[in-house]
């Protein structure tokens, strides 16, 4: 009866962690990083590790519940809307924006007549300076 009850106990927490974790992600769209995940989940579940954090965090990637989102040398930032969309990320301020236009399946179909190739996504980000720093460099200039 204990030893079940041990085995059962770092299941249900996983779940729950796993929970709070993908609630978090999906009442923001800042996409954020993990640290910034685990400061959050730290409010619900104090004792939780960074580590279990990163963890958990790969995990519903892979799941296909959240996806994850790297910028080139800056480390990987977490979407929790896993669906196929576009982003914007800002050069000044660093914040990244959903990009309000369909996904381009053009592109894949261009990619299959060309190559063959059996296409299954395709990723962009666009670059650039969003509208608040764009507003600021306005205002400093004389
Ligand atoms: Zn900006
Ligand atoms: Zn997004």
């Amino acid at each position: 009866m204990e030893v079940k009850s041990q085995k059962k106990t770092p299941r249900r927490r996983s779940t729950r962690q796993r929970r709070v974790i993908l609630q978090v992600l999906r009442s923001t769209k800042s996409h954020p990083t993990a640290d910034w995940v685990y400061e959050q989940v730290r409010q619900e579940i104090p004792n939780i590790s960074l580590g279990t954090v990163y963890r958990n965090l790969k995990l519903l990637r892979d799941m296909g519940e959240v996806m994850e989102l790297s910028f080139g040398s800056t480390y990987s930032r977490f979407d929790g809307n896993p669906e196929p969309h576009y982003h914007f990320s800002c050069k000044d301020c660093g914040r990244v924006f959903d990009v309000d236009i369909p996904v381009a399946k053009e592109l894949e179909d261009a990619v299959r007549r060309q190559h063959g190739w059996e296409v299954l996504y395709h990723r962009t980000e666009f670059y650039g300076c969003c509208n608040d720093c764009k507003q600021q460099q306005e205002e400093k200039q004389p």
